[in-house]
């Protein structure tokens, strides 16, 4: 069973980006449309030594009630099973309430955790670095995924930690 990293965060913040640039694939569905990754999706990364496996989730709850409070349940799944979890956010959006949820609900998880600073391509990537300070999740990094930028940093520590 290789080690898995899951992929969180809301929606649209470029998960399934990241996920295609780790796993070389188009497995999972990009679009413009929030919350269209439904289903978890597995993918294997091979771009270090070893190879590890990544989990791409949809974010939003559609149950707002359950136990997970604004994390899907599939979401809490891949992180509970996972032995790293990867917190994506949006450098263009901010921090919003909903990023800060979903720290919360991967710090119940108990696992190694890392911030992935998306969409820095054509910011002030140090501007974004400290607005995302406050969710207080290191080691964080500031990636474009979509241009396939950063990610070599962000396999380094993944390298250390799986
Ligand atoms: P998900 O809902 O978190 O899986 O997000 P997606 O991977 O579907 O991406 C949502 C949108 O953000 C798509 O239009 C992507 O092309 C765009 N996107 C993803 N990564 C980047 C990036 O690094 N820079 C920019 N500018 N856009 C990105
Ligand atoms: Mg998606």
């Amino acid at each position: 069973m290789l080690p898995m990293v899951a992929l969180v965060g809301r929606p649209n913040v470029g998960k399934s980006t990241l996920f295609n640039a780790l796993t070389r694939s188009r497995d999972a569905l990009v679009a413009n449309q929030p919350g269209v990754t439904r289903d978890r999706q597995f993918g294997i990364c091979r771009l270090l030594d070893n190879p590890f496996l990544v989990v791409d989730t949809g974010g939003l709850s559609d149950d707002p009630e359950g136990l997970a409070g604004l994390t899907s349940q599939q979401s809490m799944q891949a992180m509970q099973e996972a032995a790293v979890i990867a917190i994506v956010v949006d450098a263009r959006d901010g921090v919003l309430s909903y990023d800060h949820q979903v720290v919360a609900d991967a710090r119940r998880c108990n696992r190694p955790m890392l911030l992935l600073v998306n969409k820095t391509d054509g910011l002030d990537a140090d501007q974004a670095m400290a607005d995302f300070s406050v969710l207080g999740v290191q080691p964080a990094f500031a990636v474009a995924a979509s241009h396939q930028r950063g990610l070599g940093p962000v396999l380094e520590e993944l390298a250390a930690r799986l």
